[in-house]
């Protein structure tokens, strides 16, 4: 197994805290009860999650009663759309927008399929929405307008305040997907627009399998699971005690930590961007020039496959990313940056490195010291590198009528 090397794909997921395996282990193999039985031998169990609670809603600055632990960031997207949907079950029209995660891009085709009018918001160049095609798009008949707080493979950051006053004017509801943003943006639920929000435990430093949801007080709330009365009747099943603690641990670190952290990450971020379109020419930063997470670049190298970067970078022992870990494995481009309706050349030739709190400079200086020569390698090797205009023009032809 491959433990030693740079890790720069924390989007797809991170390294479990120390602290947070710390945490859970006695609730594995000591204080093995279950939160809901009378005895006190549970009771010290359920003390435990509520602790976790408390922490998961300092995070998110909500109040404890408005959390809910789920498996994670997917069932947090199909709870909240359910709910919001069965809390309002005359409307039946939806907004979200073209580049959301396949967990609300997927729900959003089946109830489609079920009946209900989706509309799905475009993006510009750099991945940003136009709010002036949202408010065209909302009516008195939306039931829920569901949009990623940031996008998981370009980092661009939506403005999610301006987007809940419009949503609030059409009395929508809006769920927020903020698995990316939560630990890298402040979040302040009591002064919020959001009503419903989802966050995923793997991507801040928390097991896999674990996640949660803020649910603003008031707002109705249908389970997805139904079952037993756990979460306040709001999603059975016996909670995952262990995971839960860990999520508790990693939520107050990354609280700690949110300032100072992302500093950092931001300059390291920066100073990799900006070395890479120094010393490679003919590529360019997907997203650049919006507002975008600290952690995350997306760059897209002309006339190369990303795959073929990745290849090469891990022979390098640098793990980092083409699309998302969902669709990669496919060799279909990114609908997201599909939707940003980059160039061919770009579409095929982009990759993401997502840093952490871990990330070194040494491992920022390693990429800088390698990337430059893989480009030229496979640049060398590239059927197109001498810009062969009508094999890309034809590609593009291709690119639009799919
Ligand atoms: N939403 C976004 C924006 C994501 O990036 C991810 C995971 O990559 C998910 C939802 C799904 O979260 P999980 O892996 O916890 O199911």
């Amino acid at each position: 197994m491959q433990k030693d090397c740079i890790y720069l794909d924390n989007n797809a997921t991170t390294k479990v805290d120390p602290a947070s395996v710390e945490a859970m282990m006695p609730y594995i193999t000591d204080y093995y009860g279950n939160p809901s039985s009378m005895h006190s031998f549970g009771g010290q169990v359920s003390k435990a999650v509520k602790e976790a609670r408390e922490k998961v809603a300092a995070l998110l600055g909500a109040n404890e009663s408005e959390i809910i632990f789920t498996s994670g960031g997917t069932e947090g997207d199909n709870a909240a759309i359910r709910a919001a949907l069965q809390a309002q079950p005359k409307k039946r029209h939806i907004i979200t927008t073209q580049v959301e995660h396949p967990a609300v891009l997927n729900v959003c085709k089946q109830l489609q399929h079920q009946g209900y009018e989706v509309t799905y918001l475009s993006v510009d160049k750099r991945g940003q929405l136009d709010l002036h095609e949202l408010e065209a798009a909302l009516t008195g008949n939306t039931a829920l307008v569901t949009i990623m707080y940031a996008n998981n493979e370009t980092g661009v950051v939506f403005p999610i305040e301006e987007i809940g006053k419009l949503v609030k004017e059409y009395g929508a509801i809006f769920h927020v997907d903020a698995v990316q943003a939560v630990g890298k943006i402040p979040m302040n639920m009591k002064d919020s627009t959001i009503d419903i929000l989802t966050m995923s435990g793997h991507k801040i430093h928390a097991p896999k399998g674990i996640g949660a949801m803020y649910v603003r007080r008031g707002v109705r709330f249908r389970p997805l699971l139904i079952g037993g009365g756990q979460e306040r009747g709001r999603r059975a099943g016996t909670p995952n005690v262990p995971a839960i603690v860990a999520l508790g641990k990693a939520a107050e670190l990354e609280l700690l930590h949110l300032e100072e952290a992302t500093a950092r990450e931001r300059k390291l971020r920066d100073r990799l961007e900006k070395t890479i379109l120094e010393l490679i020419p003919e590529c360019e930063v997907n997203g650049g020039g919006t507002q975008r997470l600290p952690n995350t670049t997306n760059i897209g190298f002309k006339y190369i496959e990303g795959e073929a970067i990745l290849l090469l970078l891990n022979q390098e022992k640098i793990c980092a990313s083409s699309g998302s870990a969902c669709s990669s494995g496919s060799l279909e481009p990114s609908h997201v940056l599909r939707a940003m309706g980059l160039p061919y050349t770009i579409l095929h030739g982009s990759i993401r490195f997502s840093l952490c709190r871990y990330t070194t400079e040494a491992e920022i200086d390693k990429v800088i010291e390698v990337l430059p020569s893989i480009v030229k390698r496979l640049r060398e090797m590239s059927p197109f590198k001498n810009d062969d205009a009508s094999w890309l023009q034809e590609q593009e032809q291709v690119l639009a009528h799919n």
